[in-house]
């Protein structure tokens, strides 16, 4: 089978190799789609992680179970959280695999992943129906997390990002106002939008020191950060403000699966509407991690399938 192998920083290739095999409590899964997610783009620039989760956003069907699955049989369409999913097969234990309800399409389905993400933020972070929040950064993440807050009840959501296109879909997709933060500086313009008070919640969701201090200094006094955006470098913190301010702080890097399926089917959130193409496996470096680590790319979600 086709799978896309990982040599080093820049280099994947899509090799022939073998089909893998499911053992005890796993489930082997034709691959439908598998989405590039940001933190695939950050190995790609920047190194494998320690448990290198990339090709993680993976649906498919079942085409064979391993001894002992219980919950699954040949045929069914899942959605899977397993890395190794550039591939057109691949193997999963049964419980990180998540059925696909009835008249999901599939690639709905393939961005489940990244909206269990935003639930978990959302969920964790405990932001309310009530609150005033702001996203800095408007691409996959950013967007899943506007999906979650509006999925909640959360009225005023502002975003902040670079690309025209980007801030065009977060106000397609109900936040409040979307703005460039070089035109407009964020903590300057959220004042300016919240009488001077900041907002209760701040959302960093790029991973650069820029969007991080924007969020610091964005919120009101005991306001919350939360931050989701992958970090590379280290970044200093204003710790006098950060403690006069009395502002929490908090990290997040795990997923509520069936949240995020709730949202989908009772708050009827299309969370595939940031998917901007679809691209064959073998063009997954010149079509998908180039044109994603490119400058001002129009794209927001690129789909794999093999
Ligand atoms: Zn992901």
């Amino acid at each position: 089978m086709k799978k896309a192998v990982y040599y080093g920083i820049r280099h994947v290739r899509v090799e022939e190799v073998e089909e893998p095999k499911p053992g005890p409590k796993e489930v082997k899964i034709r691959v439908k789609y598998c989405g590039i997610c940001g933190s695939d783009l950050h190995e790609y620039l920047h190194g494998l992680f320690p448990q290198s989760p990339f090709g993680h956003e993976a649906c498919g069907e079942i085409v064979e179970v391993g001894p002992e699955v219980k919950g699954y049989q040949v045929g069914n369409p899942v959605i899977a959280f397993a890395n190794g999913a550039y591939a057109e097969y691949l193997v999963c234990p049964e419980e990180r695999i998540l059925k696909i309800p009835p008249n999901m399409s599939w690639e709905r389905a393939a961005v489940v992943e990244p909206l269990a993400g935003a639930a978990y933020a959302i969920e964790h972070g405990a932001i309310q129906p009530g609150d005033t929040v702001l996203i800095a950064g408007a691409g996959p993440v950013g967007l899943m997390l506007l999906l979650g807050l509006k999925a909640i009840g959360v009225k005023t959501v502002y975003m902040t990002d670079l690309l025209k296109n980007r801030r065009k879909k977060a106000e397609e997709l109900g936040a409040t106002l979307a703005f460039n933060p070089l035109e407009n500086k964020t903590p300057a313009k959220i004042k300016e939008l919240t009488s001077g008070r900041g907002v209760d919640a701040a959302i960093e969701a790029v991973g650069i020191e820029a969007t991080l201090k924007d969020c610091l200094t964005s919120v009101r006094h005991r306001g919350k950060v939360i931050v989701q955006g992958i970090f590379t470098d280290r970044v200093p913190i204003h710790m006098l403000g950060f403690v006069t301010r009395e502002t929490t702080m908090m990290g997040m890097n795990s997923a509520n699966p069936p949240l995020a399926m709730e949202w989908i089917e009772s708050r009827g959130i299309k969370p595939e509407s940031i998917i901007t193409r679809i691209i064959p496996l073998e063009q997954i470096s010149t079509e998908g991690f180039e044109v994603l680590t490119g400058k001002n790319q129009e794209d927001i979600k690129i789909l794999v399938t093999p």
